[in-house]
């Protein structure tokens, strides 16, 4: 095969979505409005695809805390932590982290995506054994391959399949490391966390929980589906990232293990690239603070969910296993996911299109993610756009597009966020 031969498929793929106009794997918000509302083609556009829980991404008090780093330390830091990047709000990032989690110590890496491949492929070396859920996301993965350990997939959400691989290792599995998600970011579904600490409790291993898309959003004080379920103690690395509920991009680790320190040096995806940039850093602290202060928004963003879903649930569509503010609408084919996606584009409404082998058991969903800053009347226009459309989700056969939508070069399985 021939250097480029290996594109064709994904260009025959956007070939095929140019009829569609808008290509949903590259939207432009030509303008952004709010944390809620944006122009895309041309059109004032409900934003309900951005994991922007809280919406805090326009919030006064950290677009102040930004502008001020910005003035004081400049654009960017220009290095990596270890030789030239470390500055004092990185420290005191780590040390808010780490309080809020009342955990030893936190790492603060440049995204969500390298905290995974920093701590994992830290953490284990060719030998090592990584137990993963198999609806984890693609950081995951490649946080594995890039440490060649011996990863084995279990089912998604099922303790017992994950009980049984341990079993099989024998003597190994004291030394297992098992990697869930809190809330995942494909159907919103919860890991069951509690009964996943009792088969590690019983079998051994180590417990790692990439709480992306469930921090300030599960648990009584934002800390998570850990929290929620009343399990931290068992839980020895909690990942996440910056770039969901807290509206800026990084990521972070907390743990109470003593090696954490030393993990940082070990961490080429911490050690070979650049900081987080002062202003990135500043509106994280102050979205941080927020979320610990203002619990009312957790709150508004849970009835936003449970509004959006019910909402969809009556119209009569299938829908992932429980409301959460991840709303994924499950539909037969790939053809009939992109025309619904196309749809709702038209009439004023963004989601994410999700089609395999970026989805789970290829399934084909439009997900919506909800946030604290809609307001029920946008809740309300999604669930009117959904029910214009509700011929489209009835009629199985809808003409297929031809799309092989592969996005072949995921290499793992999942690649949304
Ligand atoms: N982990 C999970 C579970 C995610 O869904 C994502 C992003 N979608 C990431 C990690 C990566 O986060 P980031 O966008 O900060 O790189």
């Amino acid at each position: 095969m021939a250097l480029f031969d290996k594109f064709s498929r994904l260009a025959a793929a956007r070939r095929d979505l140019a009829g569609y106009g808008v290509n949903p794997f590259g939207v432009e918000v030509e303008r952004v409005l709010s944390a809620t509302e944006g122009e895309i083609a041309g059109r004032r556009t409900i934003l309900a695809g951005t994991n922007n829980y809280l919406g805090l991404s326009f919030d006064p008090e950290c677009i102040a805390a930004a502008r001020a780093a910005l003035l004081a330390e400049g654009t960017g830091t220009t290095g990596s932590r270890m030789a030239n990047g470390t500055f004092t709000g990185h420290l005191a990032l780590e040390r808010e982290l780490a309080e809020f989690y009342r955990r030893r110590a936190a790492i603060v890496f440049s995204t969500g995506y390298l905290a995974n491949l920093g701590i994992l492929s830290s953490l284990t070396a060719p030998g090592d054994v990584l137990l993963v859920d198999a609806d984890c996301h693609a950081s995951i993965y490649d946080g594995g391959r890039m440490s060649g350990a011996q990863v084995i997939r279990f089912r998604h959400n099922q303790p017992e399949d994950l009980r049984k691989r341990l079993l099989r290792l024998g003597e190994r599995a004291a030394d297992a490391v098992i990697v869930v998600e809190g809330l995942y970011s494909m159907l919103g579904d919860r890991a069951p966390l509690a009964a996943l600490a009792e088969v590690k409790r019983e079998c051994g291993g180590y417990l790692v929980v990439d709480e992306a898309h469930s921090l300030g959003v599960a648990g009584e004080h934002g800390r998570g589906v850990a929290e929620e379920a009343g399990v931290e103690a068992d839980v020895d690395f909690v990942i996440g990232t910056f770039s969901k509920s807290l509206g800026a991009t990084g990521g972070f680790c907390v743990s109470d293990r003593p090696e954490l320190d030393v993990i940082r040096y070990a961490s080429r995806p911490y050690i070979f690239t650049a900081s987080p940039s002062p202003s990135v850093v500043a509106s994280t602290r102050a979205a941080l603070g927020i979320l610990r202060r203002r619990p009312e928004l957790r709150r508004r963003l849970w009835d936003n969910a449970g509004r959006l879903y019910h909402g969809l649930e009556a119209l009569g569509f299938r829908l992932g296993p429980e409301p959460s503010p991840v709303v994924a609408v499950l539909l037969e084919t790939k053809a009939q996911a992109l025309a619904f996606w196309a749809g709702l584009i038209e009439r004023g409404v963004y989601v994410n299109l999700m089609i395999p082998p970026a989805t789970p058991n290829g399934t084909s969903l439009v997900r919506c993610s909800v946030s604290a800053a809609h307001e029920p009347e946008q809740i309300d226009a999604l669930c009117a756009a959904f029910a214009e459309l509700r011929g489209i989700a009835a009629t199985p056969g809808h003409r297929a597009c031809g799309a092989d939508l592969a996005v072949a070069s995921a290499k793992t399985s999942r690649g949304g966020g």
